[in-house]
Formats: C-alpha cells, structure tokens, sequence
C-alpha cells in the first residue's frame, strides 16, 4: 500500500469501528509543528495528537532521553523493582503543582487511569460515596469516568449502564445563558435534593472544559467552588489532563484562578507523546489510601519517566509556558480580524487561555444555533489545504487549536493563513 486511501481502505477492515479517525492521512513523520504522510504530503498540526506533543514532534532532547533510558532497561515494574527516575520525577510535580501544601503523587498510564484513582484517593480519605461533575465535561473512557463525562454522542451510546453515585451541575458558561451563580445554585440544590455534602466526596472540574468545547471556568468559579469543597470537607479534584503542562499559558490552569485543588489530574503533555498520567496531591490525602491498593503494571513507565523529565526541562529552559501565552495573543488577534469579517458564523472565540484556543461556530450570530455543518466542512478543507485542526463541543461546533508550544512563529503565521483561507473557501 502506498496511498492514504489504501490505508484508509486496510484500515477498515482491520480495526473496529468504535475506534474511528478524524483524518484519513497516514502519517510518516514529524518534525516539531509539522507532519507528513505517505504520500509526501506535509501538514501543519494545529491538534497535537490532543494536546500532548507540547514539545513538539521527536524534540531531539525527548528522542535522547528516551534512547538512553531503553538502552539500559525499558521496564520492570515500579511497584516490584523501582527506579529512581520515577522518584526524581514525582519529586518534581510536587514542587510544580499550585499551592504550598506538602505533596505527593503516584503514576498511572492513561487520563482515564488517572481520573480513576483520584477518585479511589477521594473515597478513601473521606469515606464518602459520591462524586460531582459538570455537564460537558470529559473524564475518560473507562466505566467511572465514562459516567463522569458529561457528553452523550459518540462516548456514552451503548455503553451503560454506568456507576452510581454521580451528580452533575452545569458548567458555568456565559455564551450560553448559564451564569456562575446558577450553577452555584444547581450545586446548592443537589445538596439540597439529591445527595448532602457529608456524602460527597469529590468534585472534579476540568479548569478549562476540554472536549466539551474549549470553555474557561472563570477564576472566580474556581474560586466559590474550593470554597464550598473547603467548607465541605470534599475533595476538590482539577482535571489538568488537557490544560496541563503549560498549554492555557500556566504549567496549570489552576494557577489562573490562583487555587489550591486538592487532587490534580495530569497525563497528555507530561511526556510528550510517551504514555504516562498522574495523581499530584496534598500528602494527607494522598497517603489515604493502603499499600498496594494503587498502581498498574506499567504506572509510570521507566520510559515514560525518562520523556516527562525531558519535557520539564524542555518546558522551562524553552520558556514554553509564557511562550503559550503568546502563541494564544497572536491567534486571538487574527481569530478576532476573521470574526469581524464573519459575525454570523463566529460566535465567540475564545483565546485567553494561553494555546488552547477556539472559535464557536453558529449560524445567523445566534450561540443556540450551532453550525457543525460548517464545523465538518471547515476541518475537511482545512486538511485537504494541508492544516490539522480538531473539534469538540457538546454542540459539535467548535474549532479547537491545540499546536505544539514549541512551534515556530512562521508555522504560526502559515497554519493562520491556511486557517484563513480554508474558511473563506467553506463559509457561506
Ligand atoms: N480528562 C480530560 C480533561 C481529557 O481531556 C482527557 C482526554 N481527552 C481525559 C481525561 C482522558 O485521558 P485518556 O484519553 O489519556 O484516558
């Protein structure tokens, strides 16, 4: 086989359903901000494979880091025979994390593993059962967090029943209608209602909902809402997954809001593309749970160490978190010159979160009228021009930009010119 197409059609075949892709391009190589496929052709990636090539495509010190470590052992189990790079890099997150409680944290695979056992963490430290999240937000793909995510299509279908114990309040967003003191009030009134605050034990938030459309929770949100887990004896649990590692223009989106959770959640942009997720917490919390009773054959991965050390360093000596900041001014600055060209079909853009950037698609400038045509269309020419782009929304109506943090300022400029140009070709 030689063409996209070809793989496309092998693909198919060979792989179910269930696990489909966006762009049917088989991709050969890449190169920090750039990809090609099997065809020679090259790409501009605005995705990041979500949001997790921060650093970039095969950044030479990742590539350096991670030979060196495979050369003298690729795994043997950190909970049978560790490493000290897993202590080194744990020690690290503790000390990054916001707020100056005393840390700990313990590795995982995935985000979903993550989310996972956060929430074992939260049970046992409170001995309480229930757990709040938002609607919209995205948690995983496992059964718990599966009943976490709040967006049916395509994740939940088909897939129930899903645990008990769940609540779900509305994420706060003010395109919408849904201001922050009426979801202050929904939580009030499922204390009220359905569960009281003595049974619950977590609240999870993602600081920026991710998947279900690129919403910031605003700081003071994020604030009331430590103060009632504060109030409660619940444990605040910030989702990072997504917003972590620098992409919002702060090594955590949490630090926008000047907060302490007491949980966090990191996987995607720890390790550059290497599979490796976390649970950072505050130590007396952390330690609730017994010996043995967390872990994962592979949990924090002697490879997936060696990449994520890399990446911090990467982080801080590329200054990459004030240079997300600005990589979100420039893309503000030209998504705002578009949407005064294209007021009906640009509802909002939302760019003040560092690199992780959207622009809402409705039509006739209403924001209850949801343009995913548009949205399907736009990311088809966007490819066929050479561009990645990704969408979510609980609405199916936003463009998502996620590059690379270490991307070239004339990438920047080629992708926002490709943008641009797919639009105008799309947009009636
Ligand atoms: N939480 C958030 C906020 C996410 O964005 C994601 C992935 N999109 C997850 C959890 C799940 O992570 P994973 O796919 O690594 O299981």
């Amino acid at each position: 086989s030689t063409t996209n197409a070809q793989w496309q059609a092998r693909k198919d075949q060979a792989i179910a359903i269930g696990e489909a892709n966006l762009a049917p391009i088989y991709i050969e190589k890449g190169k920090n901000a750039l990809l090609w496929d099997v065809e020679g052709n090259r790409y501009v990636d605005f995705a990041s494979g979500i949001a997790v090539t921060n650093t970039g495509h095969s950044h030479p010190r990742i590539v350096a880091a991670v030979k060196e470590q495979v050369e003298r052992f690729s795994h043997t189990c950190v909970m049978v025979t560790p490493y000290n790079s897993a202590v080194v890099l744990a020690e690290k997150l503790n000390e990054l994390a916001p707020g100056n409680s005393p840390k700990k944290s313990m590795f995982v695979t995935t985000g979903a593993e993550a989310v996972e056992n956060a929430i074992k963490i939260a049970r046992a430290h409170t001995r309480r059962r229930a757990v709040i999240a938002f609607n919209g937000g995205y948690h995983g793909r496992t059964n718990f967090t599966l009943g976490l995510t709040g967006k049916n299509a395509p994740y939940k279908t088909l897939f129930g029943p899903f645990p008990a114990d769940i609540y779900r309040a509305p994420f706060p967003i003010p395109y919408h209608g849904v201001t922050e003191e009426q979801s202050i009030e929904a939580l009030h009134n499922l204390f009220n209602c359905d569960i009281t605050p003595e049974e619950v034990a977590a609240i999870i938030i993602e600081p920026v909902q991710g998947e279900g459309g690129f919403y910031p929770a605003s700081n003071s949100f994020l604030k009331a809402l430590r103060e009632i887990c504060t109030e409660h004896g619940i444990v605040m649990i910030a989702d990072e997954i997504q917003t972590g590692f620098g992409r919002t223009g702060k090594l955590f989106a949490s630090e926008h809001a000047d907060i302490e959770p007491d949980l966090i959640t990191v996987a995607k942009g720890m390790a550059g593309g290497f599979p490796i997720a976390a649970v950072i917490g505050k130590t007396e919390i952390m330690d609730a749970a017994s010996a043995g009773g967390l872990g994962g054959t592979y949990a924090g991965s002697p490879i997936s160490c060696a990449a994520a050390l890399a990446v911090l360093d990467i982080i801080e000596d590329e200054k990459l978190v004030a240079r997300s900041h600005q990589i979100g001014i420039v893309f503000s600055t030209h998504l705002k010159e578009l949407q005064k060209q294209y007021p009906d079909l640009i509802g909002e853009v939302r760019a003040d979160r560092g690199a992780m950037i959207a622009l809402e698609l409705v039509k006739n400038g209403d924001p209850s009228q949801p343009n995913s045509e548009l949205l399907g269309a736009l990311i088809k020419e966007a490819l066929n021009n050479g561009l990645i782009l990704l969408k979510c929304g609980i609405r199916n109506n936003v463009v998502r930009f996620l590059p690379p943090l270490t991307i070239e300022d004339e990438v920047v400029e080629e992708g926002l010119n490709l943008f641009k140009k797919s639009f105008e070709s799309v947009a009636k």
